[in-house]
């Protein structure tokens, strides 16, 4: 059961050949033996799963199914989730039980889905290794010395190791598409606006969006289809109407015009993950599509621009943990200050507290028009070299990581952190959608191949990915888990 893909979950259900009790126990099963290695979840909520598992076989045995009826998700731990802890990886929200459900989780419980738990990222959603997670590091699931990439590394881990067949993650700058690249799974960030944030714990808000995390693009499709579309409570979630994902995907990619950028090639790109996103390539040169390069100048001044964006909201958003309402509260305060002081400093990570510094002296008088402005000047910048390259081509395709997973403990400073998101960082900054799909591997990493269309190109990269995933068998490929036996 843990192999298929949700598409195929779903087929069976709908057949009768199991339910969504006996799919729900054997995924907990499977979570009960090797979640204790892999560290992919942070909350496993057991009772509600088999409660929502056997509502939906009701709902099927009453003939009202619908697509996603009875299917088991994992969600990223930075979405709220009514009546169980969520604690976006921190310390500062580790008794946190959120009151209401995030619009996404009100969707997929809408449509049926059985939540299986909450997984584990890096805290607030800041880093690319899942190892700044006060609830520990995940492991990757391919090789167990290496990370599965952050900060959605707990659903992307889950999702490889077939504890759970989707998930839900979100991408700030990079945190669905490279993880998904790490662990050898599919994963797509929508355009911005295109999925509520309402209910997601904030980082970057004008950044933040989120996606789908599963086994292929058609799973992925699906999944869209529950959560896009337009939500009130988000002032930035776009009115459009929300197209069927799946109607497309059969496409043929004839004709299809690919844009290779120069700067996505370049110093730094590991040769063996060229090499696999190239042969990727060349598949989609035998499907009929035609392939070019393009520029897109301002790549290099991505990190630097985010860097200073991010942080700059990041620390306006994280300043409502005081202490006072909600979360961690330091003991025995002397006054009101202390209580501000020590809350803070006892309840958020390392990582966190840079981030929220760099971003209170970045928007502070004097210094804004100098980082901030100038940072969104450049942004509008990146924005326009995607605009330029897509009247020229209809994707973009390239590397999602500029290596495979590394080592825990691999990467030493903030900086090689940060430059871990070379090629997944602009896209957010731009608010394209982009997809990693398992492209490959290096050894026994898998590689990610990822590919960018233009706003609300979603059907598009969808059926761009679905091709390639009838014409390779990448995503099929499964890690050999430690104490597997059968
Ligand atoms: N690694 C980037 C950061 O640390 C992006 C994280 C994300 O997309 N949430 O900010």
């Amino acid at each position: 059961m843990h192999d298929k893909t949700l598409t195929e979950l779903a087929a069976s259900l709908a057949a009768g050949e199991f339910t969504s009790r006996e799919l729900t126990e054997h995924l907990l099963g499977r979570i009960e033996r090797h979640d204790g290695d892999l560290n992919s979840f942070i909350t496993v909520t057991p009772e509600q799963a088999l409660a929502a598992a056997d509502a939906a076989d009701a709902t099927r045995a009453r003939g009202e199914a619908g697509p996603l009826t009875g299917l088991p998700v994992a969600i990223k731990d930075l979405f709220c989730t009514d009546g169980v802890l969520t604690t976006a990886g921190s310390k500062m929200l580790e008794n946190f039980v959120a009151p209401y459900d995030a619009c996404v989780v009100e969707r997929l419980k809408a449509a049926g889905t059985v939540s299986l738990g909450k997984t584990n990222l890096d805290e607030f959603a800041m880093g690319s290794s899942n190892e700044n997670s006060a609830f520990g590091a995940v492991k990757n699931p391919w090789d167990s010395g290496a990370v599965p990439g952050g900060s959605s590394g707990g659903s992307a881990a889950a999702v490889a190791a077939g504890l759970a067949p989707a998930a839900m993650g979100t991408d700030t700058g990079g945190s669905i598409r490279q993880p998904a690249a790490f662990c050898g799974i599919t994963g797509l960030k929508p355009t911005y606006g295109r999925v509520s944030r309402w209910g997601i714990i904030a980082y970057a808000s004008s950044l933040d969006q989120a996606g789908p995390m599963a086994r292929t693009a058609e799973d992925c499709a699906l999944l869209m289809n529950a959560i896009a579309g337009h939500d009130p409570r988000d002032s930035t979630c776009v009115a459009r109407g929300v197209p069927d994902y799946r109607t497309e995907l059969a496409a043929p990619l004839s004709g299809l015009k690919i844009g290779l950028p120069r700067e996505y090639f370049g110093d730094g790109l590991d040769p063996a993950v060229e090499a696999a996103v190239r042969e990727a390539v060349a598949v989609y040169e035998s499907l009929g599509a035609t392939v070019r390069e393009v520029s897109l100048p301002h790549t290099h001044y991505a990190i630097p621009a985010y860097y200073v964006i991010a942080p700059a909201e990041a620390s306006s958003n994280l300043a409502r943990y005081d202490g006072v309402r909600f979360g961690h509260r330091c003991e025995a305060p002397r006054d009101l200050i202390d209580l501000y002081k020590r809350s803070r400093a006892e309840g958020f990570g390392e990582e966190v507290k840079r981030r929220i510094l760099i971003g209170t002296h970045t928007l502070s008088e004097g210094f804004f028009d100098a980082y901030y402005k100038k940072a969104q000047q450049v942004r509008r910048l990146i924005r326009q070299d995607f605009l330029d390259a897509f009247e020229e081509v209809d994707v973009l395709m390239g590397p999602a990581s500029p290596t495979p997973a590394f080592d825990l403990g691999a990467q030493k400073d903030p900086v090689s952190m940060y430059l871990q998101d070379i090629y997944t960082i602009a896209v957010n900054l731009a608010g394209i959608p982009g997809m990693s799909v398992p492209a490959g591997f290096v050894g026994d990493r898998p590689v990610g191949l990822q590919i960018l269309g233009t706003h609300f190109a979603e059907q598009r990269l969808l059926n761009v990915a679905h091709q390639y995933q009838q014409a390779t068998d990448w995503h099929l490929r499964r890690p050999k888990l430690a104490e597997e036996s059968a």
